[in-house]
């Protein structure tokens, strides 16, 4: 037991030591390869949302701070972009080992703060747990080109070179996966870093920035600094910073699009989403229904691939019944319970908002099958709860369908065709994922071939690609050029650069001529 406890992140064991204390424990930066206590004047509560107890404090980090991380992560660069490939590799074999032993302890940080169930908050490590082992092959990842004799004697070659200091700011609902979908392949490439993590639930984010520098990540190298607006603001205006990954909202995501892109800095911005599963009359029964359910309630429907909207083709909608009847069973308990379905919603603004959508569903002329606005959880009262929803007749216009819900509600509608289902999924602004749930391959290809969202499944509801691929959301889920992970993840943490060399005996004579080659 001793020796598991030595395993444990210092941040975990200073949260299960101060449990029992009055005082939460306050959540450090990381400057320059020390934990520190920030100096703010103000703190926000991070609080579980399955009991509302104050789990920790999180700082608004000070402007000096900031700059101090910035200045430790500019510091560093040098020495680490001058670090063999293979020791910026090995510390990423080293990394994804130590998240695996911590992997339990980790997972119960992110269910304490966050409220998913203990077994989804494994799948959140393992996402991203999957894009550092990706990372360990780095050096075949990052290799340039070379062409040789373009013209007699002489060759180019093409190499990618890190940028410098990025950043990346987190959304509350992944808190490990998606810090894990940036500084991995930004540190890797040689970048050094500075992670802003979700001020909901920093928990994970600083274990994992723990784990990284026990595996050997040098000083300075990764740093974290917490708060809100006012450090995510000054991260897009820092002259230091020249690239800045983000995940988040449309609200968030389009403000640091524009602010970091006027101060000349590369961007990636995913952003919200309305996935849309649709439903053919030959599909599989059995299959797509659990498969809507998991893909719509999982997360407490909390998950920017959530399947939250589904279009029912023809006679299938005859299927909504039983949907109904096995929405049910879903058991609505704390994470930690190890029944649990699913979990709470994030914050009481947060169900307030979901509970509202649902009331202009209903308003709409939507009609309420299932209403999970009452759940009382016994034992945990005082939860942040929203039962299994089902809105069914809903259409295009209605405010429930229009806005992003990001909880455990399943909207509804029908098509009488399929090319009418296509219709409303493209007229749809956003364009992260799609399925179909269909035993036709001439749909399927269909639909895979007009869909306009980034990520297609076909009979699978959360088609997030492994990290040999991207993360493709397109339309208004993503905004910028190179998405995460993935080649074009390499190629958004680093520089091109191109070098034409010429080695030839004989003297060449003198010519003012642009080059050709010869
Ligand atoms: P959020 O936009 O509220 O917060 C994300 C980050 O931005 C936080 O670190 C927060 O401090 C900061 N922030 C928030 N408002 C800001 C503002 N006005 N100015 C500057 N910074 C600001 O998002 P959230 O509620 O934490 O996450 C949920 C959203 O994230 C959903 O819309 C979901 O679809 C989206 N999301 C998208 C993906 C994807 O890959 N497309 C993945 C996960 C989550």
């Amino acid at each position: 037991q001793q020796g598991k406890n030595n395993l444990r992140p210092r941040f975990l064991r200073c949260l299960l030591s101060t449990m029992s204390s009055t005082q939460p424990p306050r959540v450090p930066n990381l400057i320059g390869g020390s934990f520190v206590d920030s100096q703010a004047s103000s703190h926000i509560d991070v609080i579980n949302p399955a009991t509302q107890e104050v789990v920790s404090q999180v700082p608004l980090t000070t402007n000096e701070e900031f700059k101090a991380a910035v200045s430790s992560a500019k510091k560093a660069f040098p020495s680490w972009r001058n670090t063999p490939i293979t020791t910026r590799q090995r510390v990423m074999l080293k990394f994804q080992e130590l998240i695996r032993k911590n992997m339990d302890e980790l997972a119960l940080s992110i269910t304490t703060e966050q409220g998913k169930t203990l077994k989804d908050a494994h799948g959140d490590i393992f996402r991203g747990l999957e894009v550092v082992e990706h990372a360990c092959g780095m050096a075949t990842l990052q290799m340039g080109e070379y062409v040789p004799n373009v013209s007699n004697g002489v060759d180019t070659y093409s190499l990618r070179e890190p940028l410098g200091v990025c950043a990346g700011i987190c959304p509350f609902n992944f808190p490990a996966m998606i810090p894990l979908w940036m500084f991995p392949i930004a540190v890797t490439c040689g970048n050094t870093f500075v992670l802003k993590p979700s001020e909901k639930d920093p928990g994970a984010s600083v274990m994992l920035a723990e784990l990284a520098m026990e595996a050997g990540l040098p000083d300075g190298v990764l740093n974290i600094v917490h708060g809100t607006n006012d450090t995510v603001n000054a991260i897009c205006d820092d002259d230091d910073i020249r690239a800045v990954s983000f995940v988040g909202s449309n609200t968030a995501g389009m403000h640091i699009y524009a602010r970091a892109a006027a101060k000349g800095k590369r961007i990636q911005s995913n952003m919200g989403a309305k996935n849309h599963g649709v439903v053919l009359p030959d599909a599989n029964v059995d299959a797509t229904l659990n498969a809507l359910l998991a893909a719509g309630f999982g997360a407490a429907g909390q998950r920017c691939m959530a399947l939250s909207t589904v279009v029912f083709v023809g006679n299938s909608k005859s299927w909504e019944d039983k949907l109904v009847e096995r929405a049910k069973a879903l058991k609505v308990s704390c994470g930690t319970e190890p029944d649990a379905d699913l979990g709470p919603v994030i914050s009481i603004q947060a169900k307030e908002r979901i509970c509202r959508l649902i009331q202009s569903g209903v308003d709409d002329g939507a009609k309420l099958l299932l209403d999970g606005r009452n759940i009382v959880v016994p034992g945990y009262e005082k939860g942040n709860f929203i039962g299994p929803t089902i809105l069914s007749g809903v259409t295009p216009d209605m405010e429930c369908y229009k806005e992003e819900i990001f909880g455990p509600v399943l909207v509804c509608m029908e098509a009488s065709s399929f090319d009418e289902a296509i219709d409303i999924l493209n007229r749809n602004k956003y364009g992260n994922g799609a399925a179909i749930f269909t035993a036709s391959g001439a749909a399927a290809r269909k639909f895979q071939m007009e869909i306009e969202a980034g990520q297609i499944g076909i009979n699978v509801p959360i088609p997030v690609p492994l990290p040999f691929f991207s993360f493709t959301g397109n339309k208004a889920s993503f905004a910028g050029d190179l998405n995460f992970y993935g080649k074009a993840g390499v190629d958004f943490f680093t520089q091109i650069k191109t070098v034409t060399q010429q080695w030839k005996d004989i003297p060449t004579s003198v010519s003012l001529a642009m080059p050709t080659s010869q």
